[in-house]
């Protein structure tokens, strides 16, 4: 669905990512992994047109996006879950849901269709039927983590891109919405995961990519990844 190819990218001028080529296939869970400052939030960033590209291309399905808007990008249906999950803290959790649903407002059927995913994301989440009206910055780390996935839900996204979640979170409900990404798969979204948590990301993905420094230093199959001590050793210390 997703492809880069030799995608050197970065911020005024210095790069941060250099070279990437990396494949998200329709229906899959990615993982990309590595320290702080690899490079992995530049990576979203980056398919969300939010950050220069040097040289290279980005293609999802066969659509050159490279000099898209983050807007049109939006408008394909890739969504992201960005770092800090970046609620709006002052609104309720409904507020923040409908915010979610803005990309489909116009369409008209946009009334059936915000009742759908609506059904949807609290079938996933019942908890947060009793949430509906608490403000989002009252809510613990992990009720803020699921109204973030929540809200991106909303959007019906194509591609679901997730910055970190676990960032902050004890392992339990890390799990917990590990456990939601693999139904999500399940019921047919592709997943780009961006994660310091290697071990816990590459148990989950289908396939994963190292990044250290802005290259890709190694790629395959998530269970393999994870049990390969010498990339522990050198690119995945900190976890
Ligand atoms: P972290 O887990 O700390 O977010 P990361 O792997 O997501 O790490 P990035 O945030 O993508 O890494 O950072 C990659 C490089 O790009 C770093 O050297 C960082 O300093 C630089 N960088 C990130 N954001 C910006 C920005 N807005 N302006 C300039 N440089 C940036």
């Amino acid at each position: 669905m997703l492809r880069f190819e030799n995608v050197t990218a970065g911020y005024n001028s210095s790069t941060a990512l250099e070279g990437v080529s990396l494949k998200v296939p329709e229906g899959k869970i990615v993982s990309i992994v590595g320290a702080n400052g690899a490079g992995k939030s530049t990576a979203i960033n980056t398919i969300s047109r939010l950050v220069s590209i040097y040289s290279g291309k980005l293609y999802l399905d066969d659509r050159d996006i490279t000099r898209m808007k983050p807007a049109e990008v939006v408008e394909l249906g890739v969504v992201q879950v960005p770092e800090g999950r970046q609620l709006f803290a002052p609104l309720t959790v409904e507020e923040n849901l409908k915010l979610g649903f803005h990309r489909l407002a116009r369409l008209p059927d946009a009334a059936d269709r915000y009742q759908e995913r609506l059904a949807y994301v609290l079938d996933l989440f019942p908890v947060m039927k009793e949430r509906f009206s608490q403000r989002a910055g009252t809510m613990s780390g992990g009720e803020q983590q699921m109204v973030a996935v929540s809200r991106a839900l909303m959007a019906e996204p194509r591609l679901l891109m997730l910055d970190e979640p676990s960032l902050g979170l004890a392992p339990m409900v890390v799990d917990r919405i590990f456990d939601i990404l693999a139904r999500l798969r399940e019921d047919g979204l592709t997943i780009l995961l961006v994660e310091q948590h290697a071990d816990a990301a590459l148990e989950l993905a289908d396939y994963g990519y190292v990044l250290a420094v802005g290259r890709v230093r190694a790629e395959g199959p998530g269970a393999d990844l994870r049990n390969d001590p010498a990339l522990h050793h050198s690119y995945l210390g900190n976890v």
